[in-house]
């Protein structure tokens, strides 16, 4: 294959031949021709088949005669096949039969094989031919499916499309047509166009189609009505039909718009209803664009008391103060809360605007944005909300009124705290008092300023404390204290509050008080009016009626408190000035007590006067205190105390009796207030003291009648001169000092008695030591040459020097005793004096033992005098703390005068037993007994019940006195019970524990 057949027209050919040779000429053919075959060849029927399932073939060349398979197969199978390919038969023997034959059944050509020649162009046209059938059939196809998609649109869309002839007869609906009608589509086919279109709605359509046949297309609403009769709103389009110049109907489309009607409508409504609602709201709305307002509602120029056009094109913040109540800068908190709600926040506050004439009032804002014209906007409701604020504030400063006026004490307390509270709020009050009768009230109380209270004064001609006016002359009082109403006034004249003589001023005073309005409530209390009420201002309301009656409840309560209260002081200073009265008294009381206490303590005379003058000089405040006495001369006064700067003047000079106002008194012994002493005819001028003017008073000391002396006060006149109390009491002291100077008398005289018995007693003191000093002296020497006669006695009537003759025996005998009795009565002597003059001896004593050893010593004494000894000691006694020496004396003792004073035949007892911290010993006999009278003296010294008896028994009236003493000594006791030929029993008494 050359380039240049290469470089001809691709072909793809399908050969059905069985010869090859034919196929090369036949594609030399084709090269000739220009092309660049590509050349398939078959020869069986499946071949075929297969080949034109897997490929595309341009062109088919088919051999008309083969021994399987011929032409006439292949062009059956492909036309079974539904392709479109040229189908030229080649043939070398094919007639004219055959060819007409192949022709009729379809081939699109034949070609002799002998004139090849022919070959090129038929394939070319039939080529040429199947591109133009192809073109034909894809333009069918085309408008076929255009078709089909127009149905279908037409059958679907949901517009509804309808379709009448020339007289008005429906020849087609779609589906969305008789579905919006209520009809099955087929239904209102043949159907004439008023049965869906209400007879009102007919002469639309009757001008729209007059339109449409002069060629006009048209749009307009229109109500139809449904099979059901209810009716739609639809928007029709609709379009004539014209065919060849005739008008052969119309075409329609049509949607449903009663939805949008409806909430076109509702829109329609709710802008009116918005419309009517920023015409006639109360609350003031804005429009803003930024913060300038763009538009506002009438009730906007009411609030902000200014016009439309003062407010266009402002900013609210013009019509704010500078700063908020929260401190904050308006202008940057107002751009604030305006940029929040263009963001998109519903804004709600509080703000204080201002009106025109720049007067606040407190105002609720909300802000909302809103599309105006494209760009964001912002609405503004702004509801004044300054009664309710302010009726807030009004109920928050009366209750704290009402606090403070709780704390309040008195009247003016109570007014001050209500005006404060009142005037925060530029709510100015009065309140008047009424009288007793409930028929005047006083101008009392006025909360204004004083420069302003003096100047309405001096306009109204008198001073408002001064001030009371009739009830009955206005009739707002009237109302309130009579009715005991509460009373608004809407518009205060002045004639309606003012006292009449204030009216002929009255505007003026308004003016300057500055309230158009008042409200008057009665204070009341138990059903009567004491007072009224009044409280100004420009912005009362009858709203405020509630609150002020309440307001004046409470300050009519805290009034009658403070009445009770100012009632209740009074009482206390009349209490007070009881008390004080009392306290005097008591004081002077207190006085004359320590003044007698004084006289009792202090006897010497100048001391106790001096300070009975001192007292009295205090007490009654006075400048000079004097007491003068009467000398013993009986003639001549002498000042003994002198109180006060002239003092020693005074003490110098001497007053005889009836000389001066103090020798007058001392004379006349009555006492005496001078006022205007100076000025006395019987003063006298004491030498070196001042001519004042001085008040003075005299009383006279008495006592038992007799006239001592004079206690005088004086004081300066300046200081006031002395009352009847002061006299009462000074002569209730001057009869103190009677008995002091009685008493120092008394004294002086005891005193020189005692003194006379304290030297009688230092005598006797003296007289007993030297007695002390002999008896020991006498002892001493006594005691040798004794005991050397008494030894010898002894030896004598012992027999050791001679037996002796019985009557010397007998004498001898008797020297014995006596020189025993005297050794004894010398060894008494000494132990008292010991026990007087030196400490005794301290260690432990065992008393039981003591106990036995005694009995021992006096068993056969006893049993030669014929008594009986009996002995009771306790065992395990404790041991007592003593002198033992002493102590055995206290046994010896006892036991030897109850041997003594007991006769033959008697018993003498013994007994020694603890009793709680002591240890008790009892000495009882059946002896003589001692008178009762006598019992005191037993223990004294030297004392005997019997001087005969003694000398018969022997002894010195010692031994008992001893016995006392050592006991005592020791811490014990010692007593004894007697009956005169019964028997005694002494018991003595000695502490176990020995403390040393
Ligand atoms: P005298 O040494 O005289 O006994 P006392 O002081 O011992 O002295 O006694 C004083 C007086 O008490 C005795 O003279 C006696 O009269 C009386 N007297 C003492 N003891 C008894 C007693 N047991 N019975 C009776 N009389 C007594």
């Amino acid at each position: 294959m050359s380039n240049v057949n290469e470089a001809g027209i691709p072909l793809r050919v399908l050969i059905v031949e069985d010869m090859e040779d034919d196929v090369i000429l036949i594609a030399q053919e084709l090269r000739r021709g220009g092309y660049n075959p590509t050349l398939n060849r078959v020869d069986t029927l499946e071949a075929f088949h297969t080949a034109l399932t897997e490929q595309i073939w341009d062109v088919i060349i088919a051999d008309y005669s083969m021994p399987h398979f011929s032409a006439l197969d292949a062009l059956k199978l492909l036309q079974e096949s539904g392709l479109d390919v040229p189908f030229i038969v080649v043939s070398g023997t094919i007639g004219e039969e055959i060819a007409v034959k192949m022709m009729k059944a379809g081939a699109h050509d034949y070609v002799m094989k002998g004139s090849l020649a022919r070959l090129v162009p038929a394939v070319r046209r039939e080529l040429r031919e199947a591109e133009v059938r192809r073109a034909r059939r894809h333009a069918e196809e085309e408008i076929r499916q255009l078709k089909e998609f127009n149905e279908s649109i037409v059958q679907n869309m949901s517009e509804g499309i309808t379709i009448e002839d020339a007289n008005g007869f429906f020849t087609f609906l779609n589906p969305a047509a008789a579905e919006m009608l209520g009809w099955e589509p087929d239904e209102l086919v043949g159907q004439h166009w008023t049965v869906v279109v209400p007879t009102d709605q007919q002469p639309i359509v009757r001008a729209a189609d007059e339109r449409r046949m002069r060629g006009e297309a048209d749009r307009y609403e229109l109500e139809l009505v449904r099979k059901d009769g209810t009716r739609i709103s639809v928007l029709i389009s609709g379009r004539p039909r014209f065919e060849a110049g005739r008008f052969v109907g119309t075409l329609a489309v049509f949607t449903d718009i009663t939805e949008r009607k409806r909430s076109e409508e509702a829109l329609r409504e709710s802008e009116e209803k918005y419309r009517r609602l920023f015409r006639t709201a109360r609350d003031a709305i804005f429009l803003m664009v930024g913060d300038r307002f763009v538009d506002c509602n009438p009730a906007t120029e009411t609030m902000f008391a200014c016009s439309r056009n003062d407010i266009i094109g402002h900013t609210p913040y013009e019509f704010s103060p500078p700063i908020q109540p929260d401190g904050r800068d308006s202008r940057e908190k107002a751009l604030e809360k305006i940029n929040a709600a263009l963001a998109g926040q519903y804004m709600t506050f509080e703000w204080v605007h201002r009106r025109l004439d720049g007067t606040p009032f407190d105002v609720e804002v909300s802000l909302n944005r809103l599309r105006l014209g494209g760009k964001w906007g912002v609405l503004a409701v702004v509801r004044d909300v300054s009664r309710r604020k302010r009726a807030e504030r009004l109920l928050q400063a009366l209750n704290r009124a009402a606090l403070a006026m709780e704390q309040a004490l008195t009247l003016d307390e109570i007014f001050a705290a209500a005006a404060r509270e009142l005037k925060e709020l530029g709510i100015f009050c009065m309140v008047f008092p009424t009288d007793e009768s409930r028929s005047r009230l006083f101008t009392r109380y006025l909360c204004y300023d004083p420069q302003l209270l003096r100047t309405v004064e001096k306009l109204a001609g008198y001073r408002h404390e001064d001030f009371s006016f009739a009830v009955e002359a206005s009739d707002v009082y009237r109302e309130i204290v009579q009715k005991r109403r509460t009373v608004f006034v809407r518009n205060v004249t002045g004639e309606q509050i003012l006292p009449p003589v204030a009216r002929k001023f009255a505007k003026q005073i308004v003016r300057m008080l500055a309230a158009s309005r008042a409200i008057g409530a009665p204070l009341v209390v138990e059903d009567e009016a004491i007072g009224v009420l009044m409280v100004l201002a420009d912005d009362l309301t009858e709203e405020d009626v509630p609150a002020v009656t309440a307001f004046a409840h409470q300050m009519a309560a805290a009034w009658r408190k403070a009445q009770l209260f100012e009632q209740a002081q009074q009482e206390i200073a009349e209490r007070e000035r009881v008390e004080e009265t009392l306290r005097r008294r008591n004081r002077e009381l207190t006085t004359l007590y320590e003044i007698d206490r004084d006289i009792s303590a202090t006897l010497e005379l100048p001391v106790v006067l001096e300070r009975i003058a001192t007292h009295a000089k205090d007490l009654l405040g006075a400048d000079e205190s004097e007491v003068y006495l009467l000398q013993p001369d009986g003639q001549t006064l002498r000042a003994i105390v002198a109180l006060g700067p002239y003092a020693e003047k005074i003490k110098a000079t001497s007053l005889r009796l009836g000389e001066g106002i103090v020798g007058y008194v001392a004379q006349s012994g009555v006492a005496e207030v001078v006022e205007r002493a100076e000025s006395d005819p019987r003063s006298v001028q004491i030498p070196g003291t001042p001519k004042e003017s001085h008040a003075l008073i005299c009383v006279p000391l008495i006592s038992k009648g007799e006239i001592m002396g004079v206690m005088s006060l004086s004081r300066s006149n300046e200081h006031g001169s002395f009352d009847q109390q002061a006299l009462d009491f000074l002569v209730g002291l001057s009869r103190q000092a009677a008995i002091a100077i009685e008493n120092a008398r008394l004294f002086a005289a005891e005193q020189q008695r005692s003194a006379e018995l304290l030297r009688a007693l230092e005598q006797l003191k003296e007289l007993d030591r030297l007695k002390g000093e002999f008896i020991q002296n006498v002892s001493h020497e006594l005691r040798t040459p004794l005991a050397i006669a008494r030894g010898y006695a002894e030896l004598l009537d012992s027999g050791a020097l001679g037996e002796l003759q019985p009557q010397q025996q007998e004498s001898v005998a008797i020297i014995a005793r006596r020189m025993r009795m005297l050794t004894k009565l010398m060894d008494d002597f000494n132990s008292i004096l010991e026990i007087e003059s030196q400490a005794t001896k301290r260690e432990q004593v065992d008393l039981a033992d003591m106990v036995h050893n005694t009995l021992a010593d006096f068993k056969i004494a006893m049993e030669q005098g014929g008594l009986t000894l009996v002995a009771q000691v306790a065992q395990g006694l404790p041991p007592v703390c003593g002198d033992p020496i002493h102590l055995r004396r206290v046994l010896d003792n006892l036991l030897g005068n109850a041997r003594k004073f007991t006769p033959a035949g008697g018993c003498i007892s013994l007994r020694l037993v603890q009793e709680g911290e002591n240890l008790v010993l009892k000495v009882a006999d059946t002896g003589i007994g001692i008178p009762e009278d006598q019992l005191g003296r037993i223990f004294e010294r030297f004392y005997q019940v019997d001087g005969s008896m003694s000398r018969r028994y022997g002894g010195a009236g010692l031994g008992l006195a001893l016995v006392k003493e050592i006991v005592e000594e020791h811490g014990g006791t010692v007593s004894v019970e007697s009956e005169v030929g019964r028997g005694s029993t002494f018991t003595v008494t000695l502490p176990v524990s020995c403390e040393e």
